[in-house]
């Protein structure tokens, strides 16, 4: 199928490992300029090389902690100079801590608030004129099934992509006459580190090995198996294409079945 994507310049935040960087791939195996960024300098170097080796397209990288609003607006300058807008936002970001309400303290409700939301919200701002200029973009939120049905012990998931799901939604309506999609990917449990992570913060408090965690996990879904994050950046790559050009303010949730409600 053609995409129609050779050549846009693309976005994907939080991309130099999991989820993120499987996004970032499968948007090099396009041929889109790909930029990524993450805190991290070496993993960043290491997924470029990657990425470079395998589809011969060198990621334009840099570093950003998502909660801070500085990083974000000296890193979009730097975008904005070398490529001079962005086509394509993909709205990734790490995790927020997990645990139940009351292990919770304001700072972690304030830290996953700035990363989980605002860093959507900030990026969106950043990239949107550009986009209303052109009359054409994407943006496109990774979420997760939390927004459907809430994740045992994920409370600051639970509350703050919902957040991200009604912003993206409202987002979608103001944008829609100027040719811009915003859209939501939900992934189910997905083989990355942040899923290992969270296997073995569940097992110490069960009192169980992660690998019973991970086994028990792949039970709850309907395909029996874990997702590849490579089947998560299937449908941000279908949603980006101009075959989606009629799909906007929707979530939809990868996620092998396991989402018990029908809508
Ligand atoms: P991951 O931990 O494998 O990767 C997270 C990426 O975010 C890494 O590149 C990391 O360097 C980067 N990052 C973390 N904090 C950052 C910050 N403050 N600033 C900039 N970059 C930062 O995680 P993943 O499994 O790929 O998950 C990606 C997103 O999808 C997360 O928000 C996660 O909650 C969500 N999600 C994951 C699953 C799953 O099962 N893996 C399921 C549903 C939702």
């Amino acid at each position: 199928m053609e995409l129609g994507l050779k050549g846009k310049t693309v976005l994907i935040t939080a991309s130099s490992t999991g989820i993120g960087k499987a996004i970032a791939e499968a948007f090099a195996e396009e041929g889109c300029n790909v930029i990524i960024c993450s805190r991290s300098k070496d993993k960043l170097i290491e997924t470029s090389r990657e990425i470079k080796i395998k589809y011969n397209i060198e990621p334009f990288w840099g570093i950003c902690d998502l909660g801070n609003q500085k990083d974000i607006e000296n890193f979009y300058q730097v975008i904005n100079k070398q490529f001079g807008k962005v086509d394509i936002l993909v709205n990734n970001c790490g995790g927020p801590v997990p645990g139940f309400f009351s292990d919770l303290s304001e700072e972690d409700w304030n830290n996953a608030f700035k990363q989980v939301l605002m860093s959507v919200v900030r990026f969106s701002y950043l990239v949107l004129p550009g986009m209303i200029e052109q009359e054409w973009g994407r943006i496109i939120n990774i979420t997760s099934i939390a927004v459907k049905q809430p994740v045992h012990n994920l409370m600051l998931s639970n509350s703050l992509r919902a957040g991200v799901t009604g912003f993206a939604k409202s987002l979608s309506n103001e944008v829609g006459i100027k040719n811009i999609t915003v859209n939501n990917v939900a992934p189910g449990y997905t083989l990355t580190h942040r899923l290992y992570e969270l296997a073995v913060n569940r097992a110490k408090t069960l009192g169980i090995s992660h690998e019973e965690i991970l086994a028990e996990m792949s039970k709850d879904v309907p395909m029996n198996r874990l997702a590849g994050p490579e089947e998560i950046a299937a449908l941000v790559l279908f949603l980006a294409s101009q075959k989606a050009s009629y799909i906007t303010g929707t979530t939809i949730q990868v996620d092998g079945g396991s989402t018990k409600a029908i809508f």
